[in-house]
This record gives C-alpha cells, sequence and structure tokens, in this order.
C-alpha cells in the first residue's frame, strides 16, 4: 500500500524537529521532492533532508519564520526556483506559550497566533498563488495542490492555561474550512490533522517520566502516546490522490482522545 508522489513537490513548515520533521522524511519516502523548513537552528532541518537524500530522494532545507511574510515569500521562491513548483504544503509550524489568563501577556498571545494561525494564512497564499500559477498537470494530481493544516485536538478541546493556543488552533479550523469553501472550485484540496498527545519536544514534560506518561494515558482510550510517524503517514495520505475526494476535514489523529474519555467507565 505504499503511496507514490513522483514528480510532485512538497513544503513542510517547521520540519527541523517532531511531526514537521518525521512528515517531510516520509512524503520524501513516498518519492516527493521536499523543502525542510526551519526558522533557527537547521541542524534538524539538515537531519531530515540527509535522510531523504540518502533514500534517493531529493531536499532542501529552506529558511524562514513563517510569521514574517518577507520571509515566507523568500522560502516559496527558493523552493519553487529549485524544482520547478509546489504541490503539497503542509503548514505545519507551531508551538506554545502558556501562561494563566491574567498572567498571560500581550506579547505571548500575539507570539502564538502569529505564528500558528497568520503564519498558515501566510503560507497557504504563497502556496495557492503558486498552484494557480503552474495550472493543472492531471499525469501528476488530480487537484491543482494540496494544503494540509496542523491542528490539534485543541481546535475543539478547550485547554485551561493554553488560551492562546486553544484559539490558534481554534481558529485554524475554520481558517481551513473557510479556505477549503473558497478554493474547492478551483480543485485545491485543504485539510487539516489533529494531532493529540504525540511525543515531540513541544510537549516532553507530558511524557518523559512513567507518572507523567501514565497520567497522560488517563486522556487517551487507545492508550498509547502518539509517534510522529503516526501524524506523517496521515500527512501523505491527505497529500495523495487515494484522499482526493476529502475537502475541508480534519481527521484526528488521538487515539481517541477527543471521546471524551472521562466517561470511559460509563459513569456520568
Ligand atoms: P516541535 O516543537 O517539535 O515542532 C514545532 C516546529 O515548529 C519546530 O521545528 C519549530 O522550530 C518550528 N517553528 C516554531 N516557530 C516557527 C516559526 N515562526 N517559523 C517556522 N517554524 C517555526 O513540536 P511538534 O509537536 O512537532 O509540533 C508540530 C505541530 O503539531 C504544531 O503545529 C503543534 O501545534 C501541532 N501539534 C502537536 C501535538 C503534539 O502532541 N506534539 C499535538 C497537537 C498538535
Amino acid at each position: 500500500n505504499q503511496i507514490y508522489l513522483d514528480g510532485q513537490t512538497a513544503l513542510v513548515t517547521g520540519a527541523s524537529s517532531g511531526i514537521g520533521k518525521a512528515t517531510a522524511i516520509e512524503l520524501g519516502q513516498a518519492r516527493a521532492n521536499v523543502a525542510v523548513n526551519y526558522a533557527g537552528n537547521s541542524v534538524g532541518a539538515e537531519e531530515a533532508a540527509d535522510i531523504i537524500i540518502k533514500n534517493g530522494g531529493k531536499a532542501i532545507t529552506v529558511k524562514g519564520d513563517v510569521s514574517k511574510q518577507d520571509q515566507v515569500k523568500s522560502m516559496f521562491a527558493t523552493t519553487i526556483k529549485e524544482f520547478g513548483t509546489l504541490d503539497i504544503l503542509v503548514n505545519n509550524a507551531g508551538l506554545q506559550k502558556d501562561a494563566p489568563f491574567l498572567e498571560m501577556t500581550l506579547e505571548d498571545w500575539n507570539f502564538v497566533l502569529d505564528v500558528n494561525l497568520t503564519g498558515q494564512f501566510l503560507c497557504a497564499q504563497e502556496a495557492v498563488r503558486e498552484f494557480k500559477r503552474r495550472g493543472p498537470r492531471p499525469e501528476i494530481s488530480a487537484s491543482l495542490g494540496k494544503i494540509i493544516c496542523m491542528s490539534s485536538v485543541h481546535e475543539i478541546i478547550p485547554w485551561a492555561g493554553h488560551i492562546n493556543y486553544a484559539a490558534s488552533k481554534g481558529g485554524v479550523m475554520l481558517f481551513m474550512k473557510s479556505l477549503a469553501q473558497e478554493l474547492g472550485p478551483s480543485k485545491i484540496r485543504v485539510n487539516s490533522i489533529a494531532p493529540g498527545a504525540i511525543k515531540t519536544p513541544i510537549n516532553t514534560s507530558a511524557w518523559h517520566t512513567p507518572e507523567a506518561e501514565e497520567k497522560l494515558l488517563k486522556l487517551i482510550p487507545y492508550k498509547r502516546v502518539g509517534l510522529t510517524s503516526d501524524v506523517g503517514n496521515v500527512a501523505v495520505f491527505l497529500a495523495s490522490d487515494l484522499s482526493d475526494y476529502i475537502h475541508g476535514e480534519t481527521i484526528f489523529v488521538d487515539g481517541g482522545m477527543s471521546l471524551y474519555p472521562g466517561f470511559e467507565d460509563g459513569n456520568g
């Protein structure tokens, strides 16, 4: 059941670690050319690109802060110059800056909204410009282009102490759905992935000790913490024509975290 994306180019934002890095590697495994974005330290992005190239694929690293329009434009320009065009955008870059409500500064609020929501807007706009400029290539893909937004279970689950993050992901939900409505007639597919708890640097404290992991598993009916490959596999599927009729959807990759696990003992 291997999916192949021959002749297609993907840009993955925030791909120097965690879910983005794994997704970049899996897209490369599926034979897409991959632009591996990083914001600051290039080490993780270079590792991902090296793995793709060692596996026989093509990859470059592209520096850019997704919340800065000039940097976004330049990373898209570099990608298109290198590979000719772009077919797949994975809007993955995201971060947390947690604080109780009254301690949250305006800077904390803006920082998270700028990266997690505005960053997705800026990157999607550049991607759609390129999809439309290039036009259809039915021999390569059924659609004009694919945008995959990395959301979170917190697009629907409220999260005390993380209101900037939850607001950003709630925003991603209607950003994605509105964009899907607007771009469907242009044959551009737009979907989201909503991960639950995946083992990455963003949430190390939630799983790095056996006690923390046990507490976390209470929130996960399937009783295992997610792996980055769980998300990467779904991203490859959403990037491929196997999912050609999935449009404007959020796919939850969460071991059932969004199933109200507090009710699993039948009480309530
Ligand atoms: P991570 O911290 O490993 O990865 C986030 C990446 O985004 C990092 O590589 C970071 O450098 C990059 N980044 C941050 N700011 C950036 C900017 N301004 N421009 C470009 N890149 C930037 O964490 P992760 O868990 O892999 O997170 C990836 C995505 O998945 C995020 O959008 C996150 O909200 C989402 N997510 C993660 C989980 C989880 O359990 N790990 C759950 C739900 C959603």
